[in-house]
């Protein structure tokens, strides 16, 4: 890109989460054809806790925004606008936070508060449609006006692009695909109630419990382990100079992360791991392509980073379930984001037209 043909806005962006929030200013580059370049500067992490309340929360804001200024050295009269992803429940139409579920906290007019205090409009919204839209704003979908959003990360959260606007439903609930049913019986449980929801099977604490299921049933040798995979993996470790024993004990703390390592140095049961999935994964993306027709599907989220582990099952289950007449040139891909999906989500809200 051009930069002396490009227009630069500065957009301050918040990104609040569950356990953490981070501040940052985001120097959106947009050329005459309407291409968009984006540079994060100042990046400021807190951490939150549980019981921070709303109170704690707009303390580590002002305090992230401070350590923001500091490193960037800019002022407040560089910055456009003010983005903020809200975890949970939120209106976007007053910028209200309505409700977070873990947190307790509710009915904060979080945009009031941050145009009182700074001085700049700010737009505000639930974080999942945030990155849903920022996918439209500045990532793999810049060209594209219908498109599902999907993160996979500790939870699993999905948004919706349509005719080129956020659909959030009647009370913000759209998309709730990490509730899809993917195990008919005796799935696990998920945070909702219900069991067998593709949160609870195929978010990272879910790959871990499946990664420790598995070994422990290939360890013991019973009937959850064909003996097929136990003679693989016997293999597998004796050229690996690693033993049973051993393997047995690391996967109590296995991580989606570590489990992802393993499947990549050819740890056959990590490789089922994430092939089960892509499976999962694959079943529900057939549902909402189904229903919604879009044009592409996205994947983010902190799991995202091994879609290339979990993507040729994800895509023979999604192409095995998938209505095909209407859906030939659908396509599914890795978020464009990367690492900080929130803060783009959040410098996302300033681009119209959203809502
Ligand atoms: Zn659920």
């Amino acid at each position: 890109m051009n930069e002396k043909t490009a227009k630069k806005t500065t957009i301050f962006a918040l990104d609040l989460g569950g356990s953490k929030m981070l501040s940052a200013l985001v120097d959106v580059f947009e050329t005459t054809d309407g291409e968009r370049k984006t540079e994060l500067r100042g990046v400021a992490r807190r951490t939150l806790t549980k019981d921070a309340g709303r109170d704690g929360v707009w303390a580590a804001i002002l305090d992230a925004t401070a350590e923001t200024f500091e490193k960037t050295g800019e002022s407040w009269d560089d910055v456009a606008s003010i983005g903020a992803t809200i975890p949970g429940v939120a209106d976007p139409k007053r910028g209200y936070w309505v409700y977070a579920p873990f947190s307790g906290i509710a009915d904060f007019p979080l945009a009031d508060e941050l145009r009182a205090r700074f001085g700049k409009p700010v737009f505000a919204d639930n974080d999942v449609n945030a990155c849903a839209w920022a996918e439209k704003v500045f990532g793999v979908c810049q060209d594209v006006d219908n498109f599902v959003w999907i993160t996979i990360s500790n939870g699993i959260g999905g948004g919706l692009v349509l005719d080129g606007k956020v659909y959030a439903g009647k009370f913000s609930g759209a998309a709730e695909i990490g509730h899809f049913n993917v195990v008919e019986s005796g799935g696990a449980l998920c945070g909702c109630g219900n069991r067998g929801c593709l949160e609870a099977t195929a978010a990272g604490p879910g790959i871990a419990r499946r990664y420790r299921e598995l070994v422990k049933g290939v360890f013991n040798g019973g009937d959850a382990a064909s003996s097929e995979l136990r003679a693989d993996w016997l293999r597998y470790l004796a050229s690996s100079g690693a033993n049973a024993n051993a393997e047995f004990e690391l996967a109590q703390s296995a991580t989606a992360a570590t489990i992802a390592e393993e499947a990549r140095r050819g740890n056959p049961l990590a490789v089922k791991v994430y092939d089960d999935t892509g499976r999962y994964v694959g079943r529900a993306a057939s549902y909402a392509a189904n229903l919604v027709n879009p044009e592409k599907i996205v994947i983010g989220g902190g799991v995202a980073g091994s879609f290339d582990l979990f993507y040729p099952a994800l895509w023979e289950t999604f192409e095995r379930c998938l209505f095909k007449a209407t859906n030939k040139t659908l396509t599914i891909e890795k978020t464009g984001l990367g690492y900080e999906a929130g803060l783009m989500g959040a410098a996302s809200l300033a681009f119209a037209p959203y809502c």
